[in-house]
């Protein structure tokens, strides 16, 4: 039991504000007393949480493959405020259409980014839809476990972005495994988020009948949220 405790307040100058300030026993038991104030000592830890924050977030952004040049976002050249649209639906599926170099894909990748750092969301893929498929197609024939790796990512991430979908003809194959993705995800409720040049029906032309009236009608099921992005928003 503590009988004899007694608190003793003694006072030390703060190496970072030069503020007097007090302190207890305690202290004064484990050392020569502490050299930071309460005041810069929270801030301090703040600072330090915030940018340990932002390092993993750095690192979440790499492994989701988020291009680096949307890793950063100047408000000015976005006048119509797509990232907030984003930002306040994020929680839905998405389709973010407009023209090209509209800046679509930058915000979509800065809001994944903004949500990997605010840590609603841990893990992330961005995939650019016309490359990923002809890459995953080729591994298909030579080395279909590396593809089936790729598809299981996909499938499973917390944030499946699919940018430039419909910009090139998919063969059979990669159509299917393209629908095969967007179907189990939404199926288990995964959000996605679509970037296209073209509105639903256009899509659906783009992709061919069969596979792009599927999708559209996924889209539809699923109520994707669609976002005009009138533009602005330049690459750096
Ligand atoms: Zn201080």
């Amino acid at each position: 039991m503590n009988t004899n405790f007694t608190i003793v307040a003694k006072t030390a100058q703060c190496i970072r504000c030069g503020k007097e300030f007090t302190f207890g026993v305690y202290a004064v038991l484990n050392s020569n007393g502490p050299k930071i104030c309460p005041d810069c000592g929270n801030t301090h830890n703040q600072e330090a949480q915030s940018t340990q924050k932002k390092k993993a977030a750095r690192s979440r952004a790499v492994t989701a493959e988020i291009p680096n040049e949307y890793l950063h976002y100047i408000a000015e050249k976005d006048p119509y405020n797509t990232l907030n649209a984003i930002m306040q639906q994020s929680k839905w599926n998405l389709y973010l259409v407009g023209s090209y170099q509209a800046g679509k894909s930058h915000c979509a990748g800065y809001a994944a980014y903004c949500l990997l750092e605010n840590e609603t969301i841990f893990n992330a893929h961005f995939i650019q839809v016309p490359s990923w498929l002809r890459e995953t197609g080729r591994l298909m024939a030579s080395a279909p476990d590396e593809a089936a790796l790729r598809i299981q990512r996909a499938t499973k991430c917390d944030l499946l972005i699919l940018d430039d979908i419909g910009k090139e003809k998919l063969t059979e194959r990669t159509g299917e495994t393209l629908f095969e993705i967007f179907d189990k995800r939404l199926q288990q409720g995964k959000r996605i988020w679509v970037t296209s040049n073209y509105d639903g029906r256009g899509l659906a032309e783009k992709l061919g009948y069969d596979l792009g009236n599927a999708i559209r009608a996924r889209m539809l099921k699923h109520e994707f949220k669609m976002i005009q992005v009138k533009g602005g928003v330049e690459l750096k």
